[in-house]
């Protein structure tokens, strides 16, 4: 691989949608085997003829998650960007919290990363929410199947609403699109009577302060009023009563 200029046409158009976003160009060059240095070179000279696109990308540094992303440095111009689902911030510091990634141009080859908004939940979260140096496998579901209690997709002005029966610990309800979070503190007695609760995602609000609730039987209705799809998931502690739901569009 000695003089490579830039990746090879054959990976850029043959590997999988999820191989050819967000590349990371250290990572890359471990893989094949490549000079760091030769590799962030290639890249660059791709960037330079048009077959990829270079993001800057703000990583947490709690979850790892990508808070902000722009095609230059200096769109990248908050000192601090919020993670919802860490609840703390996250100072812009370039050797620890930034991120350079390498995806297929669409000019080359559509994939459906370029639409994000396409992707179904846990694609989404996977190749959008997760920043490259994530230590995750490209399809999460066997992951999330042993933490995430429920996951429902809810378009711009829609609600949805589950049964659940929540024992005693903690339920983050989070959404990856807008970043927003809210932490059930769920103690006390347990209740013989279902208990309703409306969580609502709406415009600019990114983090709630946490509610706490008793152990027990729970309608729980989850709600989008913002103008952009989201995708709630319910995690931790927390038994679904299956057969029990219904959606709906508040427009
Ligand atoms: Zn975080």
């Amino acid at each position: 691989m000695a003089g490579l200029r830039r990746p090879s046409n054959v990976f850029l158009c043959e590997a999988s949608d999820f191989r050819v976003n967000r590349i990371n160009p250290l990572a890359f060059a471990m893989e094949v085997g490549l000079d760091e240095t030769a590799c962030i070179g290639a890249f660059l000279h791709a960037t330079q003829i048009g077959i990829v696109d270079l993001a800057w990308n703000v990583v947490c540094g709690g979850c790892g998650s990508i808070l902000h992303s722009a095609n230059s440095l200096k769109a990248i111009n908050d000192l601090h960007y919020r993670c919802g689902l860490c609840a703390a911030d996250c100072q812009t510091m370039l050797d620890d919290s930034v991120e350079v990634t390498f995806t297929v141009s669409p000019k080359l080859r559509a994939i459906s990363a370029h639409e994000p908004d396409t992707l179904p939940l846990w694609d989404y979260v996977r190749q959008v929410y997760w920043s490259s140096g994530s230590d995750l496998p490209a399809d999460l579901r066997p992951v999330v199947d042993g933490a995430a209690l429920d996951a429902i997709e809810l378009s711009a002005g829609s609600f949805a609403t589950r049964t659940l029966r929540m024992a005693e610990g903690f339920v983050v309800v989070f959404d990856p699109v807008t970043h927003s979070s809210t932490l059930l503190r769920v103690v006390g007695t347990l209740q013989d009577a279902q208990q309703m609760l409306t969580i609502a995602l709406a415009e600019g609000v990114e983090e709630r302060a946490q509610i706490e609730v008793a152990p027990g039987l729970f309608e729980l209705t989850l709600e989008n009023r913002t103008r952009q799809r989201a995708m709630r998931s319910c995690g931790l502690r927390a038994t679904h009563c299956a057969n029990s739901s219904a959606d709906g569009c508040r427009l």
